[in-house]
């Protein structure tokens, strides 16, 4: 990507931003979703930012497509969670492992935002481990018969397709790998619910959808028979990445928020910015905020670096480890920065009312989803062992 176009892009999403901010604002007060977030994403050509020109997207490297994300998330974990449903875990299997008649047939609409795009892989009883999912497909002619529950799917309600990942009904043991493929959310054997009772993100869908006999035609297989599970980790890097960029956002936005408040805000004589003890939090929020920025570079080059070399393993190995400090480490930052910003507004932090006390509802969920904690912390120290210290295999 030149420099025009990635600065012609971080251009087109501020404006996205500034354009979308109040009525996010209104919309979070009434804990509604915000058809605002799709529509004006159309307007400024945002729904399919990495795709490559030729299926109608900005072509952004990953760099790029992080410092948007960045620039989203300061509008709040709600709004960047829709582009990570869409683009990072929705389009981006697609693009990476999919067919070329795949990728005509599903980029170009859903970069149009004629398809919204989700990602299917938690069950209600496979969460940290996809492997323990009951998801089932089978073939029938020229097409797939899909049966099973998806839950927590980002998107799940408003979706118009969906990567959704099955096994095998008819193959047992070392046979039964799951495969992956893109699903329309079309049709009385596909039934969907909008799932509402969460603390925090309220502009955005979050979805449960249930498949019975549910037909997906052949050629929406992504990849081979049995690569499900390397299609589902390949886009869980792209969407960690999105995880912490977006939070990277937070701390931004908390940054600006608490430094307003601090230097109009009087107590006990003088502006709370002047006692010593809300000057630590600023100084920390900063911390937080700065050794995030770095995380979040230093992951992006080495995802942008590993998307160029397609087929590099060690380059994905790299941006795979990388990845996961990133989320984790940022997605920690970002909950630190959230409660000291809310510290330092007083009784108006601890409200919906203003931005900060948003901030702390909505951004507590990016340590457990795309990968908990626990399990980036899993990753990170086996990396450094060594296979055979694998927590989980
Ligand atoms: C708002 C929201 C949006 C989401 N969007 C999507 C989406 O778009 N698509 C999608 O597929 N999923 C999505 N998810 C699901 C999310 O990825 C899962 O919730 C997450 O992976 C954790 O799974 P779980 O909730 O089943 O928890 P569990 O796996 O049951 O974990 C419970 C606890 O046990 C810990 N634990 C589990 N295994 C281990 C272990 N081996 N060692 C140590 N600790 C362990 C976990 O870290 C956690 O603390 C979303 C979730 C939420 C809340």
């Amino acid at each position: 990507m030149t420099t025009d176009s990635s600065n012609q892009l971080l251009a087109d999403v501020d404006a996205y931003c500034q354009e979308l901010r109040p009525i996010e604002e209104l919309c979070y007060l009434e804990h509604r979703y915000n058809e605002q977030t799709v529509t004006l994403a159309k307007k400024y050509n945002l729904l399919g930012m990495p795709i490559p020109a030729q299926y109608g997207g900005r072509g952004a490297d990953a760099v790029t497509y992080a410092r948007a994300l960045a620039r989203i998330g300061r509008e709040g974990t709600g709004v960047r969670t829709f582009f990570s449903g869409q683009t990072s875990i929705g389009q981006y299997p697609i693009l990476r492992y999919g067919s070329e008649s795949l990728k005509a047939k599903y980029l170009p609409p859903s970069v149009r935002g004629e398809k919204i795009m989700a990602f299917g892989l938690t069950e209600p009883d496979a969460g940290s481990n996809p492997l323990e999912m009951t998801s089932t497909y089978r073939k029938s002619g020229n097409r797939y018969l899909l049966n099973g529950v998806k839950y927590l799917i980002s998107n799940g309600g408003i979706a118009d397709a969906v990567v959704v990942f099955a096994y095998p009904e008819d193959k047992q043991g070392k046979e039964r790998r799951m495969s992956a493929f893109v699903v329309d959310t079309e049709g009385d054997t596909f039934e969907v619910e909008d799932l509402h009772a969460k603390p925090g993100m309220f502009t955005a869908n979050t979805g449960m959808f249930q498949m019975t006999d549910h037909p997906v035609p052949a050629e929406n297989l992504i990849s081979e028979e049995g690569n499900g599970f390397r299609v589902a980790m390949g886009a869980l890097v792209s969407g960690r990445l999105s995880v912490a960029s977006g939070c990277l956002g937070v701390i931004e936005d908390l940054l600006a928020e608490v430094l307003t408040y601090a230097r109009t805000r009087k107590q006990h004589g003088k502006l709370i910015g002047k006692h010593q003890l809300v000057q630590e939090h600023i100084a920390l929020i900063e911390m937080d905020r700065a050794a995030s920025d770095a995380m979040v570079e230093r992951a992006a080059i080495a995802k942008q670096a590993s998307d160029v070399a397609q087929g590099d393993v060690k380059l994905a190995i790299e941006a795979d480890y990388r990845v996961a400090q990133a989320k984790f480490f940022v997605s920690n930052a970002a909950w630190d920065a959230a409660d000291r910003a809310v510290q330092v507004y007083g009784g108006r932090g601890w409200s919906e009312l203003y931005r900060v006390g948003r901030h702390l509802q909505d951004v507590r969920v990016c340590r457990i989803y795309e990968g908990t904690d626990e399990i980036m912390k899993l990753k990170i120290a086996s990396a450094l062992l060594g296979k055979e210290f694998a927590a989980f295999q």
